[in-house]
């Protein structure tokens, strides 16, 4: 299905447009979408032939993307609460060993209905059994770039060799306009450095993006260090493995030579502020040193299993908040660059920078919009919107969610799937899930 295709013209009048775009142009305006991309962005938008939408009591703001999540675990929030990495996967690595095709779909969309609510329209997702995860994404028009997890054949669950899964899934699924197939690397605790290099090789083959957990924890760092006498990500430099369109996610236990090599390679890194601290990673991701050095950094939610959320209104928040605590400096991650991380940046991370992310003319037209009449929008001033979503904003403010030009909420309700539905499959799939949770030691 290609959403673009169906989408009937749409003209959104007068409404509070947050463009992202260079100039991070706050201010009213008109919007028009033909063909699912904006064809007008500015006052005296021609109305012929399209839906008219009356923007006064909106904000419009491009669609968040969440670029670190596993979309799919949505039945397992909670499940394995209040312990760090390693007491938190031995209750996910024995539950997720049971799991099936049919519940992962279930839960990916029960895992999707959440973020579209909350104004995601696009995600970046490392899982198994993705081809459900995609079909999730096409029933219910999100966009997916969905990472087929790979790891040391002996430590899998999955059937056959992952490397040759995550090849196939690609081929499966490239050319699709909401989904986008990738590999992803589990993490240097499974993976070794063949599966490295396959990963690679196969991201090389098909030009796809390449996704990967990296020093996540100080354990990680220095049990890697124990086997290889090299850092993580020191290590993956010297294996070749590094190069632009990676994704790394967490990147919280760096060092500076290391953010020079992530920088230089054209690495991206997804900062998951909430999962951090709630599994209790200690310190505090680099991340202005990070983006200091030139690399391009977004905001990923990871699963609700440590989160418990997939809301990227809360990513911001404590993003800005514990950048800002730890360095002793208010000034850290403004409200602006919270934003941008949780749009434009995430674009380009994904390779999509010139087709996602901001309200431009050409540009895919995946937006949300927020009314500025909820209590957490007070006062719906221009030069204050901005620090309302980065801050304040509740998910319950948005009202409408297109992507591609297509509504897939409206009025906070699902557009293309039946939430009472998906919640009671997501609910069957819990029921069979929890019952393998081993009990807490
Ligand atoms: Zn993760």
């Amino acid at each position: 299905m290609a959403p673009s295709e169906l989408a009937p013209p749409l003209v959104v009048t007068d409404a509070l447009v947050i463009r992202q775009d260079a100039a991070r142009a706050v201010g009213r305006s008109d919007l028009r979408v033909d063909r699912g991309r904006f064809s007008h962005v500015g006052p005296n938008a021609p109305r012929e032939g399209a839906t008219v939408i009356d923007g006064r009591g909106f904000a419009v703001v491009p669609g968040f993307v969440n670029t670190h999540a596993h979309v799919a675990m949505a039945p397992m929030r909670a499940i394995a609460d209040d312990r760090d990495l390693a007491g938190f996967l031995e209750i996910l690595f024995a539950v997720d060993a049971h799991r099936v095709e049919a519940d992962v779909e279930a839960g990916a969309r029960a895992g999707i209905a959440e973020m579209l609510l909350s104004g995601t329209t696009s995600f970046l997702d490392l899982y198994y059994l993705e081809d459900a995860v995609a079909r999730a994404c096409e029933a219910l028009g999100i966009r997916g770039f969905l990472g087929w997890a790979v790891l040391d054949p002996e430590l899998t669950t999955q059937t056959g060799r992952p490397l040759d899964n995550a090849e196939r899934f690609i081929e499966r699924w490239n050319g699709r306009p909401l989904v986008t197939p990738l590999v992803a690397p589990q993490g240097v605790y499974v993976c070794g450095e063949e599966v490295w290099r396959g990963a690679k090789a196969i991201a090389d083959r098909h030009g796809t993006l390449c996704h990967f957990h990296v020093s996540e924890t100080r354990r990680e760092v220095s049990d890697h260090i124990a086997k290889t006498g090299r850092r993580p990500v020191e290590w993956l430099a010297e294996i070749g493995f590094l190069g632009p369109r990676m994704v790394a996610a967490h990147a919280v236990w760096l060092t500076g030579r290391e953010i020079e090599l992530l920088a230089r390679a054209g690495v991206g890194v997804a900062h998951c502020a909430s999962s951090n601290a709630k599994l209790a990673s200690g310190g505090v991701a680099p991340i202005v040193e990070l983006r200091a050095a030139g690399a391009t950094v977004g905001l990923g939610t990871d699963s609700v299993a440590s989160n418990n959320s997939l809301s990227m209104l809360r990513e911001m928040h404590l993003a800005g908040l514990v950048q800002k605590n730890h360095r002793w400096d208010a000034g850290a991650l403004r409200a602006q660059e919270l934003l941008d991380l949780a749009t434009i940046e995430g674009a380009r991370m994904l390779g999509r920078g010139d087709d996602l992310g901001s309200i431009e003319v050409g540009k895919q037209a995946d937006f949300s919009l927020i009314r500025l009449d909820h209590p957490t929008l007070l006062p719906a001033r221009p030069e204050a919107v901005v620090s309302h979503l980065a801050y304040s904003a509740s998910e319950e403010s948005i009202d409408s969610v297109y992507v591609a030009g297509v509504p897939v909420v409206q009025h906070r309700t699902l557009v293309r799937g039946d939430w009472g539905r998906i919640r009671a499959d997501a609910e069957a799939a819990a029921d069979r899930l929890w019952a393998f949770r081993p009990s807490p030691s």
